[in-house]
């Protein structure tokens, strides 16, 4: 008997086969058992009817306990009810290691806190499986989109010397004899070094935010996905996001349709965002926009803004409002945002930034913008920055040995998991969250 994964079982169709796994519950209508079944790459229901297996398999399928460990054999039906389109008629069962004590996570209700606080079994549960399946296609999808054109991909350390996104929320490590170095909070400096070097590379690793915050969409540990292209303008840098974005939507689409199916997520949007065309508004036009919206429409309770301040959670959300897919907001003022950001040539007081804002109010899960690329220039903004020249003398250099303009952005990758899983909140979009509210497990 041929060995199989709950995944390919279509292909065995009407033959006896052998599954792996655990039983995830169970019902009983008297001469027929219904035991739900799980090996990692699928669930199906496995259906034992009296008198097709032998009598004490048939009593054991009726009272084996929650994530009993097993193997089940059976014969592979085609039914239009399963989820999967298939289910088991059970021929045979063989324990492989009964629960020492009763499964903590029942099919009852439980709160989020006790489901988080037993995240480590939590992942065995359909939710968690088609989430993080989702999140294993993007990381692929975006590995697969670099590569195919022409990306390198370069690690960045962890462990740095400096702050690229500003110093309010950095983990600081002892290092020897009291030096301190940061755990990093964006690969983006050393991607930078790597374009000169390879032209177009992308880092692709953890990033740390010390965010004393209770939010939806802020971990302090989260994976970012960092391009950085030589000669890449800012109207490139928008059209490489665009084609990204649209390509993982698309790819989640053709290749996760069971597991967005489980998790219930309205795909319209994911169909118009795959399509590409998202819409470009400037800052300027989304204060007047968020300031009209908190005129005609009171009930948002968006708190007015003058040109100049930054958007909070709400203004993003709002922002998103009346689009079908995700959009740009480009061009911000130099004020609120990070030093190393070129200035618009149309107007100085602005600079070749741009969000990228998901629709249906989820908000940023992009930033990028355009390099300052001229020496002088660079070495002015640090220093009214007040940022020690000295660590930054490495990231000059690249500005001293043949500079040249270039661009990039990060996409954070549980921002994207979440909106495109449709999930409230972005601690489910990671195997173990890690949280100002949680460490554990
Ligand atoms: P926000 O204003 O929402 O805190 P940010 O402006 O700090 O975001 P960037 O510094 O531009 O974000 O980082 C690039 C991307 O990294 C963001 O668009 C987002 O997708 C992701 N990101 C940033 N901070 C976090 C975080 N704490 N948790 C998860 N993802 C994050
Ligand atoms: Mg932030």
């Amino acid at each position: 008997m041929q060995r199989v994964f709950i995944e390919e079982i279509a292909k065995y169709q009407g033959q006896e086969v052998l599954l792996r796994g655990w039983l995830v519950g169970r019902r009983s209508k008297g001469k027929i058992h219904f035991l739900q079944l799980r090996d990692g790459s699928g669930f199906i229901q496995a259906t034992a009817f009296k008198g097709e297996l032998t009598e004490e398999d048939f009593e054991l399928a009726d009272h084996l306990p929650q994530e009993t460990s097993l193997e089940a054999w059976g014969v592979v039906r085609a039914d239009s009810r399963a989820p999967g389109g298939f289910e088991l008629a059970l021929r045979g069962l063989k324990v492989v290691a009964r629960p020492s004590q009763e499964y903590p996570i029942t099919p009852k209700e439980h709160g989020v806190d006790f489901l988080m606080d037993h995240r480590h079994l939590y992942l065995r549960h359909r939710r968690a499986w088609a989430v993080l399946r989702v999140r294993d296609e993007i990381e692929r999808a975006i590995h697969d989109f670099f590569h195919q054109r022409g990306f390198l991909r370069l690690d960045a350390p962890i462990l740095t010397p400096n702050a690229v996104e500003g110093t309010t929320d950095l983990f600081e490590v002892d290092l020897f004899d009291g030096e301190k170095a940061y755990l990093s909070q964006s690969g983006q400096l050393y991607a930078e070094a790597g374009a000169m070097a390879f032209g177009k590379v992308y880092t692709f690793g953890p990033t740390f935010r010390a965010e004393r915050s209770k939010t939806r969409r802020h971990l302090l540990e989260f994976w970012m996905v960092e391009p950085e292209v030589a000669f890449m303008t800012h109207a490139e840098n928008l059209a490489l996001q665009e084609e990204l974005v649209a390509y993982l939507a698309g790819r989640v689409l053709e290749e996760k349709k069971l597991e967005l199916e489980m998790l219930e997520r309205d795909t319209t949007v994911l169909q118009t965002t795959a399509q590409g065309h998202f819409p470009r508004i400037t800052y300027t036009q989304a204060v007047e926009r968020i300031n009209r919206l908190a005129q005609e429409k009171p009930e948002l309770g968006l708190a007015p803004l003058a040109w100049g301040d930054d958007f909070g959670a709400p203004h993003e959300a709002a922002l998103t409002l009346g689009f079908d897919r995700p959009v740009f907001v480009e061009k911000y003022p130099a004020a609120i945002k990070a030093f190393y950001m070129q200035p618009d040539p149309e107007d100085p007081r602005l600079v070749l930034n741009a969000d990228l804002l998901a629709p249906e109010g989820v908000g940023e899960i992009i930033g990028g913008s355009e390099r300052i690329h001229d020496p002088e220039l660079l070495r002015q903004k640090i220093r009214e920055h007040n940022l020690p020249e000295a660590v930054f003398d490495w990231y000059m250099d690249l500005r001293l040995y043949g500079t040249v303009p270039h661009a990039g952005f990060g996409l954070g990758l549980e921002r994207t998991v979440r909106w495109i899983c449709g999930i409230e909140h972005i601690r489910e979009a990671i195997p173990f969250p890690r949280m100002y509210t949680r460490m554990r497990p």
